[in-house]
């Protein structure tokens, strides 16, 4: 069969690998580079080279077992990292780094402050229930974590400068839209990837050298020949023959089937009015937000105190409370050694001094609420339906095993397993 795959992300890429064992796969990708969220960009710096991740940065042993083989078969190197999160909060003069005893207590007033202490023992309590729920499946689960939290009585302090904070970084999403996230898929999440432990967590990494190895570990096994980069795709029309991809150039080309790698709004707009009934309505219930991200070197977006400075640090003074507004510490997650502080900043750009910037980006992330979650379900009404197949991170948490997933969903529709 000929297959176009519409998107470079994880989702095209694994799709591409894996349908090109039975037939033939063409991947059209609309940028001028292959990897779509892994965006690696090499900086110099002294007349030395980084290579910083400014996209996908990191994965664990625990719940990214699709990507952990797909790496291993490409022979990629990864390498440990430390998943640290700080909260800055200027206004409240409260800062705190979660990661151990001491850098809990960097800023040396929080020992004596109770709203601290009280903080703490709400997100014991948070972790002891959310674990119980979930063994349970209780239905309280079917609440929205604003709802669930005032229910049972969940401090401001804790919600605000821990819970909130640490789902918006999480999901990049904003501190409004976190309330209405739905508890069971949060509390699943932060189930599964250890985070209502205080021990007993995944083992964090990253790909050595950047993640955009990983991508040319691909190129380098499978060859070019059936890549097609800066693709400007206008629309696709389906027949009963199969699929009619447009390009912008007003060129068209024929294949048997489509797979959509892209985001659901891409997927969606790319149909157009050729859209089925089902295909407007799951996927135009799956909304993206974008994300504005740069890469620079002023660590005044980092904590005050050095020792507060985690992997992840979220800034709740930002006017922004629409989107994440967290600045991720390269060097540590990416364990570079360098006479600057590589940082890469969500959504709080003019708090950046101009002469540090060294890039700008955008990329879009799912928004997560009870209208995501039900179109998530009626995947199958659309999947394999009219030549036409959709995968990307959207159809589960939105990481980058969730594309890596959807994608062998979609191999598996063609007899194809992995
Ligand atoms: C700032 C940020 C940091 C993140 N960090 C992590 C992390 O550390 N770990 C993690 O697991 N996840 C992380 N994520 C989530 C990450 O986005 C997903 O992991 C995943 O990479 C998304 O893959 P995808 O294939 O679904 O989409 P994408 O990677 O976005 O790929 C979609 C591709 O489709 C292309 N495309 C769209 N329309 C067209 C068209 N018409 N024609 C041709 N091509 C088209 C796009 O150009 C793009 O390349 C992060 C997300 C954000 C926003």
């Amino acid at each position: 069969m000929r297959i176009a795959v519409i998107g470079g992300g994880i989702s095209g890429m694994l799709s591409w690998y894996l349908l090109q064992q039975e037939h033939q796969v063409t991947l059209f990708e609309a940028n001028d580079y292959l990897g779509g969220h892994t965006a690696t960009v090499e900086v110099e710096v002294a007349g030395q080279s980084y290579a910083i991740d400014t996209g996908f940065i990191v994965f664990n042993d625990w719940t990214y077992p699709v990507f952990n083989k797909f790496i291993g078969e490409l022979g990629v190197e990864k390498l440990d990292t430390e998943m640290s999160f700080s909260v800055k909060n200027l206004k409240q003069n409260l800062e705190y780094n979660g990661n151990t005893f001491a850098s809990l207590f960097a800023q040396k007033r929080n020992i004596l402050r109770p709203s601290f202490w009280r903080m703490l023992a709400d997100i014991v309590r948070f972790n002891k229930l959310g674990k119980q729920l979930v063994a349970a499946d209780h239905p309280d689960l079917d609440l929205k974590l604003g709802e669930f939290l005032q229910k049972y009585k969940f401090g401001k302090g804790m919600r605000d400068n821990y819970l909130l904070p640490m789902g918006a970084a999480i999901w990049s999403a904003g501190l409004t839209e976190m309330p209405s996230f739905p508890v069971r898929f949060f509390l699943r999440f932060f189930n599964n990837h250890g985070l209502l432990n205080l021990a007993d967590r995944p083992q964090w990494a990253v790909i050595k050298g950047g993640s955009k190895r990983y991508v040319d570990a691909l190129l380098n096994k499978v060859g070019t020949h059936n890549l097609r980069l800066s693709q400007q795709i206008s629309s696709v029309v389906r027949n009963e023959q199969g699929v009619i991809i447009h390009f912008a150039n007003g060129t068209t080309e024929q294949f048997d089937k489509v797979v959509f790698a892209c985001h659901s709004d891409q997927a969606l707009a790319l149909l157009g009015n050729n859209a089925t009934t089902d295909e407007q309505t799951i996927l135009g219930a799956i909304a993206y937000q974008q994300n504005e991200v740069v890469l620079h070197t002023d660590t005044r977006l980092l904590p005050q105190r050095r020792a507060a400075w985690a992997s992840w640090n979220y800034n709740l003074d930002a006017t922004e409370r629409s989107r994440a507004t967290l600045t991720y510490n390269m060097n540590i997650l990416q364990r570079l050694q360098a006479p600057v502080t590589f940082c890469v900043t969500l959504n709080n750009s003019t708090a950046i001094a101009t002469d540090k910037i060294l890039g700008s980006y955008r990329y879009a992330h799912p928004v997560y609420n009870m209208m995501t979650m039900a179109a998530q379900l009626k995947r199958n009404l659309i999947n394999g339906q009219n030549h036409s197949y959709f995968c990307g991170a959207y159809w589960y948490n939105g990481f980058h095993e969730d594309g890596a997933r959807s994608a062998v969903d979609v191999a598996a529709m063609f007899g194809i397993q992995y």
